[in-house]
């Protein structure tokens, strides 16, 4: 049996202003001294360079697009500002979404709402600022032309679109109208040239998991079903392909195809554990034999941000098919967009050895301020700690809790020493997902505070860190 017991690494691709921020610990302290722990720091000017990346994809195509950030991926305020400020539109999911969409003053043609589940009020909101609403089934279809009706309007409506054909298999999802159905669904519920209180101005989709082929199969289909449309009399305006982008968080494939190599090893009980109780993430021995998958996120990963979209757009000759249509591509960019922009830092305020000797690194914040659907978030964090002569140790981070399983990160870390009470750990990378979308305030905690750093600079300052609220 090989025992090779040091913890495998796993090193995120990390920008300037985070080690600026990290290597400043007395401008943390002040932070954490205003606003408590944890915090979420937002970087606004790599939220701009997302957006400039995805767009030249299409413009050096010369494809017609619009670009929706997809806020649900995230809370701040400040980010929905930001994508009013760089002229791109704002996905919502909620009433409360597209109420602050609007009071931030993002311009409603420039909306659009995609809520899985579609309430009497945002329907009405939406209807009565005329935001573009992406219908998902009969009875909203049914809901949302009363409401219209009501209001004496005419509202513009798109159709979510599933169950495309890939290879010989359908693709199933619980959203959407059938590929098959929804040509029939369009006509009867709108009439050519505006006729009725709902009226057709474009297709959407949005796939589950990551692939680029699934997505140009997907478009294609749309392509040919806007064909069948524009002989009944509806002109398409747009297809919207929706998100999903693969990001890359981590700098070293090697590390990453090692860490797997040495996770199922320790599932196996052929190395010491590296995650919390032996954790395998999705992978388990039934029988006595390895089982399962990596249920994360395919943190590392070659086929991110502008090449997906590279990708997607040279799927077969659809960027040729898609010049001399007049339809506009659009997407619905969460995660991607916020590649870089988000920080979390937390405050150390215990350390101590459990029953099995290992060190527990209590932190001030809990589960669900690092939480996504991955089973766990697998970064090496960065930290800000008071310099010590002393030897490296391997700790879990817990937090606030009640629970055994609030274990902050299921892996188990090598630090250069046991970190200090006060000492600070940060987590890289968070802003898609991780700090929000699963936040509770169970034990009555406060929601984690999000501050904003609106300009790039060299040194930031107290004053540099806008707080949302
Ligand atoms: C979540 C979602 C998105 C954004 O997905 P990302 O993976 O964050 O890019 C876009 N559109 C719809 C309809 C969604 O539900």
């Amino acid at each position: 049996m090989k025992t090779n017991n040091s913890l495998p690494k796993l090193s995120p691709l990390q920008s300037d202003w985070m080690l600026q921020l990290i290597g400043n610990k007395g401008l943390i302290d002040k932070l954490f001294e205003t606003y408590g722990s944890p915090i979420n720091i937002h970087h606004l000017p790599n939220f701009d360079k997302n957006v400039s990346l995805f767009q030249e994809v299409f413009k050096r195509h010369h494809i017609p697009f619009k670009l929706f950030y997809a806020r649900k991926a995230n809370k701040s305020k400040s980010l929905v500002k930001r994508a009013e400020q760089n002229g791109i539109g704002v996905d919502t999911a909620s009433f409360r979404e597209l109420q602050q969409a609007l009071e931030a003053g993002v311009n409603p043609k420039r909306l659009v709402v995609t809520a899985a589940i579609k309430s009497k009020k945002l329907l009405k909101l939406a209807v009565e600022n005329e935001v573009l609403v992406i219908l998902d089934n009969q009875d909203e279809c049914d809901l949302l032309s009363s409401i219209a009706k009501k209001l004496n309007k005419q509202t513009p409506v798109g159709f979510r679109v599933s169950g495309f054909l890939v290879g010989s298999k359908k693709l199933y999802s619980r959203f959407g109208f059938d590929i098959d159905k929804v040509e029939f669904i369009i006509s009867s519920n709108c009439k050519p040239k505006n006729k009725t209180h709902l009226n057709y101005t474009g297709l959407h989709f949005h796939l589950n998991a990551y692939s680029t082929q699934e997505r140009g199969a997907a478009l294609c289909q749309c392509l040919l079903l806007s064909e069948e449309l524009k002989a009944k009399g509806f002109h398409t305006e747009f297809i919207d392909i929706g998100g999903g982008v693969l990001m890359n968080y981590l700098s070293d494939k090697t590390e990453w195809i090692n860490f797997k190599e040495e996770l199922k090893k320790a599932v196996k009980g052929e190395r010491e554990e590296l995650t919390f109780n032996n954790d395998g993430l999705g992978y388990q021995m039934i029988e006595n034999k390895l089982e399962g998958d990596l249920a994360t996120y395919p943190f590392y990963n070659e086929n991110n941000s502008a090449i997906f979209i590279e990708k997607i757009l040279n799927y077969q000759n659809l960027s040729e098919l898609l010049q001399d249509k007049a339809i506009e591509i659009r997407m619905e960019l969460g995660r991607s967009l916020l590649d870089q922009v988000g920080l979390t830092l937390a405050r150390v305020v215990f350390r101590k050895k459990d029953m099995y000797g290992r060190w527990l690194v209590g932190l001030e914040m809990n589960m669900s301020q690092l939480q996504s659907s991955s089973a766990d978030f697998l970064l090496d964090p960065i930290y800000a700690f008071e310099i010590a002569e002393e030897d490296p140790v391997d700790a879990y981070f817990t937090g606030a809790y009640c629970l055994e399983r609030d274990i902050v990160l299921k892996r188990k870390i090598t630090l250069p020493h046991l970190p200090k009470v006060n000492d600070v750990i940060g987590f890289v990378n968070t802003a898609g997902y991780m700090m929000h979308f699963f936040e509770t305030q169970a034990h009555l905690f406060e929601l984690s505070v999000n501050l904003s750093l609106e300009e790039k600079k060299e040194h930031y300052e107290f004053k540099d860190f806008k707080n949302e609220e």
